[in-house]
């Protein structure tokens, strides 16, 4: 039977990584009925509203989407779609898991540690005003119940994936009540996990850390902009932001999505690396129990990136979008 989701392909690189995305899921010979709904720009280029009620609706109904990047415009206009998505569905999970790709030479080896963000809250809270002419302030909101719940969540992810360690990044030093909070949470969860390994971070400190020593990370968790800064940070680690895959994950649903944008300096041009995506797809099997075909999946890559014939221009590559995706079908028929 045909699993329904809802795709969303964005815009910009977007809709060029979901096509490539879309035929090489075609090849794993597992059935999707997708539910496409336009947001953003393009949905607004149609004469829509930038965020279409059928987008809650569609997730509503299939409870998992595949999402392309949507691109939020920059220090004005719309609120961002990707944040008001989450936070409307309360996908308050953000999970992106960091590896080496196999062939892909970067400083680091060892690199196996997921980022477990919290999505719906701290400096993306939306509150924001001018105090008066020339001060401007914005609100951090941390709460107990959303701390706690990121909290847990991170552990049992641990847990589940028999991760030995979880660390918990903050700016609890300088931010003492709302950071202090967060900590205060993280601690009071973290006794029902006894077999795991804990410790605390400044967030400086863990940028250092993970550009110095990054193999001793397992699970970090932290709020939502040290996660935001440190994803990219951490993508930079196994290839860049073109190999990072995500996950927003509640109890309304689950979003599947690459860390990166819609990188409007390469889109129109079919040069988009789609590993971010086709990894995040790699969950989404996951998540809806194709986990054999996410294996098939991942080795398929993993056989085309460590041969290193057929490579986007980001890896040092010259092959096009379509190309790379090519390669990718003909490994999963090998
Ligand atoms: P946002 O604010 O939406 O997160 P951003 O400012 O982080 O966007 P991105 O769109 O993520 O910007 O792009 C940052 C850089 O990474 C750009 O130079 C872009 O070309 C590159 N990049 C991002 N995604 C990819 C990809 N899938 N393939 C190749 N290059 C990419």
């Amino acid at each position: 039977m045909a699993h329904d989701v809802t795709l969303i392909p964005g815009d910009g690189i977007g809709t060029e990584i979901t096509a490539a995305t879309l035929r090489v899921l075609d090849a794993t010979g597992v059935e999707f009925a997708w539910d496409r709904v336009e947001v953003g720009e393009v949905s607004l280029a149609a004469g829509g509203p930038v965020l279409p009620e059928e987008v809650y609706d569609s997730i509503r109904r299939t409870g998992v989407s595949l999402k392309g990047p949507v691109a939020t415009p920059v220090a004005g206009g719309h609120r961002s779609v990707n944040v008001t998505i989450r936070k409307t569905l309360d996908l308050y999970a953000c999970v992106r898991p960091v590896r080496n790709l196999p062939g892909i030479k970067t400083p680091f080896d060892g690199v196996d540690l997921t980022i477990v963000r919290e999505n719906t809250e701290g400096l993306y809270s939306g509150i924001e005003h001018m105090v008066t002419e020339g001060v401007a302030e914005s609100l951090k909101v941390i709460t107990h119940k959303g701390s706690t719940r990121i909290a847990r969540y991170a552990f049992e992810y641990a847990r589940k994936r028999g991760i030995g360690k979880v660390t918990a990044v903050h700016k609890a030093n300088i931010m003492k009540v709302s950071d202090g909070l967060f900590l205060e949470c993280v601690r009071a969860v973290r006794p029902e996990f006894p077999e795991i390994e804990y410790n605390e971070m400044i967030v400086d400190n863990c940028a250092m850390q993970l550009v110095r020593w990054p193999e001793q990370f397992g699970v970090l968790v932290m709020n939502n902009l040290y996660g935001d800064i440190l994803s990219d940070l951490c993508a930079g680690l196994v290839g860049g932001l073109g190999v990072a895959p995500g996950a927003n994950i509640g109890e309304m649903g689950a979003i599947f999505e690459p860390i990166h944008g819609t990188a409007p300096d390469i889109a129109g041009k079919g040069w988009a690396n789609p590993t971010g995506m086709l990894l995040s797809a790699t969950m989404l099997l996951d998540h809806i129990g194709e986990d054999a075909a996410a294996a098939r999946l991942k080795a398929a890559m993993d056989a085309v990136l460590e041969k290193g014939e057929v490579r986007t221009r980001d890896l040092g590559g010259k092959a096009g979008t379509d190309e790379y995706a090519d390669a990718l079908i003909k490994a999963l028929a090998g």
